[in-house]
């Protein structure tokens, strides 16, 4: 695995400094800078090391108190983000995480990483992402109105749909949006459509969006799979999670003749070896949401519950981590790579460590990095706003076909850009450099700003 080259060693050391305890956005970056040492060989004079180091720090970073009032009327105080990370572009993209782990460093890798996956779209979008350490868990919808209308009062003012354009992210979902944006349009007077995406479909919202992360990332395996000249299907897969985007991952697979028999929620996970049934896993979810314990209740045979162990022991060939960050270790990795695992891809954001993925890359699996497996969410977002620009709606297959179409053409750039820089079947290289790329590019072209 290539380490970060001496030439850019400074940028690291500098984000190290300046970040001090933010490991999950070292993380990160580190990550990104090890596959830009080529960059920097082929092209010596048009990437600087400056642009790069301007690239590593946020435009803006807004940090605001969210006070709320609980169901017993006492006062609640929570913490919201919102990193606009960077504007080359097109407006800041990118969603809203609500969960008790989140802080600032958090908010700064999704920022991050959001910025190149955004790009590799190939969409007019910028990077952004925020949130708050609020926990929904337990919440009535009451307290999660209030929530919502404190954490919009304070933001609204730096949002727009030309300025920064929201999303939901975990623990953000359509009623979340749905609160948001009421607040936006009541503070501002305006139907901004275009101000926040993933939109219910009476208010501006596009169809596929709920569905698009956990359908493109299924897409982008299906590609992979297609050049080793195989497919979905007859095989088994396992898809950590068991929210949106996992839900999807597993319809879509089932779709494309596969098999989904193993997912997850942060207690524990479900083996069901007859598959996953997705209307029991909907409504035990989506529609009670409780947790995927319940699910093995009520499915009864065949479906065993474990709180023990990890999900990533269950042998398959095709895995899609879609619960969170570093959900899956060297440990994992060597796990899946030592039952036959063909292709991993990740749904979530950085769920795999830097071990894993040495792992995966030194057996020369298949391994889709989740700046291009999970890019499906946010380019549906990018058409939920040309939708809301051109006050349109298009149907649900005119939509499909067009993320289907944004992801195989995502996996084909990672691909050709892994060759053109030596390193063949690199898609998390070929997706850091394609992201990099055409934002520094843009970057160069606006000047120092
Ligand atoms: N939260 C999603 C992501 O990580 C979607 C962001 C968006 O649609 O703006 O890409």
């Amino acid at each position: 695995m290539p380490k970060i080259d001496e030439k850019l060693l400074p940028v690291f050391e500098d984000v190290l400094r300046r970040n001090a305890g933010e490991v999950e956005f070292h993380q990160a970056v580190e990550e990104v800078l090890e596959s830009l040492g080529c960059v920097i060989a082929k092209h010596p004079d048009y990437m600087s090391r400056a642009l790069i180091e301007r690239l590593c720090e946020p435009e803006r970073q807004i940090i605001f108190r969210v006070p709320w009032i609980d169901d017993k009327g006492r006062f609640r105080i929570n913490r919201g983000f919102r990193v606009q990370f960077n504007s080359a572009l097109g407006p800041y993209k990118g969603g809203l995480r609500f969960h008790p782990s989140v802080n600032v460093g958090i908010i700064k890798f999704l920022g991050f990483e959001q910025t190149f996956k955004n790009a590799l779209t190939g969409l007019p979008i910028g990077g952004g992402k925020g949130g708050s350490d609020f926990n929904p868990r337990g919440r009535s919808d009451a307290e999660i109105m209030r929530f919502c209308q404190s954490f919009m009062t304070e933001l609204y003012r730096h949002l727009g749909e030309y300025t920064d354009v929201p999303a939901g992210d975990i623990g953000c979902g359509a009623r979340e949006i749905g609160y948001l944006f009421g607040q936006y349009k009541r503070l501002t007077n305006r139907y901004e459509a275009g101000v926040l995406t993933g939109k219910g479909l009476t208010y501006g919202g596009s169809r596929a969006r709920t569905e698009a992360t956990g359908y493109g990332a299924t897409y982008f395996v299906d590609s992979m799979l297609r050049t080793k000249g195989t497919s979905f299907d007859g095989r088994r897969a396992v898809v950590s999670g068991s929210g949106n985007v996992a839900i999807y991952a597993i319809e879509k697979i089932h779709e494309f003749g596969g098999k989904v028999i193993a997912c997850s929620d942060s207690s524990g996970f479900v083996v069901d070896d007859n598959g996953i049934d997705l209307d029991l896993l909907k409504e035990t979810k989506l529609v009670r949401r409780e947790r995927i314990s319940a699910y093995a209740e009520a499915k009864g045979a065949g479906a065993v519950y474990s709180e023990k162990g990890s999900i990533w022991d269950v042998p398959c060939d095709v895995a899609i981590p879609s619960a969170t960050q570093n959900e899956l270790t060297g440990k994992d990795a060597k796990s899946l790579v030592d039952n036959g695992v063909i292709a991993v891809a990740e749904g979530a954001n950085m769920p795999s460590t830097p071990d894993a993925i040495r792992l995966f890359h030194e057996a020369g699996i298949l391994f889709g990095p989740a700046k291009a497996a999970n890019a499906g969410g946010v380019a549906t977002s990018a058409l939920e706003m040309q939708q809301n620009a051109s006050r349109d709606s298009w149907t649900f297959d005119e939509t499909e076909a067009r993320l289907a179409a944004i992801m195989r053409r995502i996996h084909d750039r990672c691909a050709e850009t892994a060759d053109e820089y030596g390193a063949p079947g690199n898609y998390a290289l070929g997706a850091n450099i394609t992201g990099f790329v055409r934002v520094a590019e843009a970057m160069q072209a606006l000047g120092v700003i």
